[in-house]
């Protein structure tokens, strides 16, 4: 029965992660897993969630089963912290496991409207974004997104794909902030166009929110959503992986404008259908940890300062890197990652010889270093310049 199986590549990162465990050379250092990290290597808790997990300890009444949308309560919260106030009446939402579920349910409902909708993904993205595109049955192409000589978004491509490439109907798929793995984010003046030409020519937009907060700040990095919001249809993954440290617990949230409150019913329907058949119903803990934190001032607002200490953090490690020549660029970059111009031999070379970790494509994740480990880097990254 199982014959026709072929055995799948293991994933690159997740093979990486495995080779550091395995590496006995002090001083090792890993750039490669996607986590933030404090300047002591750890990724702890957030104490805004400890404090929610013991208020719920004390008053969950019931584990009983939700409905197929979720904490309906937690979504509430979301679309108040997200979209401008009153949200609008055509906009519906639903819980879903992490980013990766809503990016997942929202490409089914793509292709369930439109079976084989072409859908933009920028090179380099998330190496799931494809993958996910292919297997909801969407036509995954590609754009190019980075100026490697400024570290900025390569606008004028990003322009000449909505202007000339795409056709009417074909899906965008944009990061809201802190792109994985460039850094490079559109700026406010650049989401304003780049939203007046989707319009104009009835692109629909798929926004992936994965980091929000890890940029310049939470009101801050939703200028690009809240640009994007003004449009009569789109769709908002949203992921409280990282902005609430809840990786393992699967929090995320889609939500979608469907352009008439007419057509609410059938998108929902379809939304809560398709969620039933690939995972029955979201996993209620952290989206009721969420929930706990964004419905009480004091816990709200030490959520803020533990997320405005990591991004002062990452902001740190940032300046280090821009100060080196070559790397500037860095520097007024935003997030978590980073793309170094680096070969794969080189790339290698940094592993055997430095016990230096990284994804292939030479994307590093700046928030998993201390800054010591962040200088000795450098320091290697000259040496192997240098050679
Ligand atoms: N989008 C991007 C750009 C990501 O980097 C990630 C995870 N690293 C996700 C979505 C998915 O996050 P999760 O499913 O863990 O919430």
């Amino acid at each position: 029965f199982f014959a026709t199986l072929q055995p799948q590549p293991a994933d690159p990162l997740l093979s990486l992660i495995k080779l550091f465990r395995e590496d006995g050379r002090a001083g090792k250092i890993d750039l490669g897993v996607g986590v933030y990290r404090n300047d002591k290597g750890e990724t702890p808790v957030f104490r805004a969630v400890k404090a929610a997990e013991r208020k719920l300890v004390e008053t969950q009444a019931t584990k009983a089963y939700l409905g197929a949308d979720g904490n309906v309560a937690y979504l509430d919260r979301l679309r108040a912290l997200l979209f401008a106030q009153p949200a609008p009446s055509d906009l519906v939402g639903l819980q879903t496991p992490g980013g990766t579920g809503a990016i997942r349910l929202g490409m089914e409902i793509a292709n369930a409207a439109r079976p084989g909708t072409r859908i933009w993904i920028s090179d380099p993205s998330w190496p799931a974004h494809i993958p996910l595109a292919r297997i909801a049955g969407l036509e995954p192409a590609t754009f190019r997104y980075l100026d490697p000589a400024t570290g900025l978004v390569a606008f004028d491509e990003v322009m000449d794909l909505l202007r000339n490439r795409a056709e009417p109907g074909d899906v965008i798929l944009l990061q809201g902030c802190c792109h994985n793995p460039t850094g490079a984010d559109l700026t406010p003046a650049q989401w304003t166009e780049a939203a007046a030409a989707m319009r104009e020519r009835g692109l629909i937009p798929f926004v992936d929110f994965a980091y929000h907060g890890l940029g310049t700040g939470i009101e801050e990095d939703l200028a690009g959503v809240r640009i994007i919001a003004d449009l009569p249809q789109y769709f908002l993954a949203y992921s409280c992986s990282k902005n609430f440290g809840l990786y393992r617990e699967r929090v995320g949230a889609l939500f979608v404008r469907t352009g008439s409150t007419g057509s609410n019913l059938a998108v929902m329907s379809n939304l809560a259908l398709r969620s039933r058949l690939l995972w029955s119903m979201p996993p209620d803990h952290g989206a009721a940890i969420v929930e706990a934190i964004l419905s009480d001032a004091g816990l709200t607002g030490q959520w803020q300062a533990e997320l405005a200490e990591m991004r002062a953090r990452i902001r740190g490690v940032r300046a280090l890197f821009g100060k080196v020549p070559g790397l500037a660029v860095l520097a007024g970059q935003q997030g978590m990652f980073a793309q170094l111009a680096l070969q794969p031999e080189q790339v290698q070379m940094l592993r055997t010889e430095q016990a230096i970790y990284m994804a292939e494509s030479g994307r590093i994740n700046l928030a998993g270093i201390s800054l010591e480990e962040a200088a000795r880097f450098i320091a290697a990254l000259g040496d192997g310049q240098a050679a």
